[in-house]
């Protein structure tokens, strides 16, 4: 039976809020500024593109939200081939499904989960005009690969950085690694902006300024003086009906839709004080999965994610495998946890098998290493600040006992 109540329940927030966003919160409700004004959320743009180290950052209200402005900017046409990660949050490839464009499934390398280069490589065709990949769990994607790839044949790139702020990769940060960066502030990620928030990172001046356009219900706006619009008459006023019916107007013009996304003051105010904190809720992140490494390393049946030599993971998640070959039911460990009190969520179901990809011809199969590690597994342990010590100990101690159950039953079976 499962229990009601969990020592360890999944973490409801993946940061830490305190006096200092309480401070900052109180600082900008008692000001006269205008709480959609822009006073805090330019710095916080300007804080956080000096982080990642791109020249632009342009905040809006959702990662859902960042991804869809990204996928815009990319200006997909009918025919055009898109290759994403399957192991992802399903918002990462979400608005393709409303454009004539065919998405790729790339696979997905065994031991990070992050997108396969040599898969991706394989599936580029004349017609391919985008990759989007996913920093999983906060370590970063073999980005020096992936875009020597897309260099050589002109590609656009689209880094999913939700999980990967803190993250270091070689000297550089994720947002900064491709075309565009795209980041969540939701309550569950390493920062948070009062819930939700999201961020576009860009070096590209053009594609700033029409991030800025699309965000505020300017999409791609261009100012057209009426004189010049209607030709001839210099009209005094903004809008005149003139004789024959006919008017002027003075305003901008714009083609498509756009949206308002614009992030509010207060969770821009929160955003930098968050910033402000990052290094150590990145901290905590890592101790936490430093100990749980710790453990796990005991038992020659699991396998860890590693770091590479240069390569620092913020620990969005904490992951490892266990081998099924060695007779570990992967989902009788998840239930044996939940039963000794410690709540997991497996992350993420593969994306070509959702129902939404599957009537668009995708099928079990087409992504090998994505399903066998999602099935069969890949294990998620939660490793955010947010967990108390006693809390961590618990969940080691609980961990232990499952493994050391499984080693047995393991060893039990293959005795003759
Ligand atoms: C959380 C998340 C998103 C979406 O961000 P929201 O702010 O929740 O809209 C996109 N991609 C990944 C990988 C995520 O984890």
């Amino acid at each position: 039976m499962p229990p009601h109540h969990y020592r360890v329940p999944y973490p409801q927030r993946g940061s830490l809020l305190g006096d200092e966003e309480l401070g900052a919160l109180a600082e900008v409700l008692k000001s006269d500024v205008s709480l959609s004004g822009g006073v805090y959320r330019e710095t916080f743009e300007r804080r956080f593109a000096e982080l990642v180290g791109s020249r632009h950052a342009v905040s809006v209200t959702s990662g859902t939200v960042a991804l869809a402005l990204a996928i815009n900017l990319l200006g997909l046409r009918a025919g055009d081939e898109v290759i994403a990660t399957p192991q992802t949050y399903k918002a990462t490839i979400q608005p393709l499904l409303d454009l004539p464009v065919t998405v790729r499934f790339c696979d997905v390398d065994p031991n990070t989960l992050n997108a396969d280069p040599d898969s991706v490589e394989a599936l580029i065709t004349e017609r391919t005009r985008a990759i989007l990949i996913v920093h999983y769990g906060g370590l970063p994607a073999e980005m020096d690969r992936i875009m020597r790839i897309a260099r050589a044949h002109d590609i656009v790139v689209v880094e999913d950085c939700a999980h990967a702020l803190g993250s270091v990769y070689h000297g550089r940060r994720p947002g900064s690694l491709a075309d565009i960066g795209c980041f969540s502030f939701h309550a569950s990620k390493n920062i948070t902006t009062l819930g939700e928030g999201g961020m576009v990172t860009v070096d590209d001046d053009a594609w700033r300024e029409r991030l800025d356009r699309m965000r505020s219900n300017e999409s791609d706006a261009v100012f057209v003086p009426a004189a010049q619009r209607f030709g001839g008459s210099d009209t005094a006023r903004p809008w005149m009906l003139h004789a024959g019916n006919s008017y002027t107007h003075d305003c901008v013009e714009i083609h498509y839709s756009g949206t308002n996304a614009t992030l509010a003051e207060p969770s821009a105010a929160v955003g930098i004080a968050q910033l402000r904190r990052l290094d150590q809720l990145v901290a905590r992140r890592r101790e936490i999965a430093g100990r749980i490494s710790d453990v796990l390393r005991r038992y020659p049946f699991v396998r860890l994610i590693t770091e590479p030599k240069g390569v620092v993971s913020a620990y969005h998640l904490y992951t490892f495998f266990v081998d099924p070959d060695a007779g570990i039911d992967r989902d009788a460990l998840v239930e044996r946890l939940a039963q000794l009190g410690v709540q997991l969520q497996l992350r993420y179901f593969p994306l070509h098998l959702l129902p939404e990809w599957r009537a668009r011809g995708h099928r079990l199969g087409e992504c090998p290493t994505a399903e066998r590690m999602w099935f069969r597994q890949q294990v998620n342990l939660p490793c955010q600040p947010s967990l108390s010590d006693q809390q961590v100990n618990h969940m080691l101690g609980a961990l232990d006992a499952v493994l050391t159950e499984a080693s047995s039953r393991d060893s039990a079976m293959a005795r003759p």
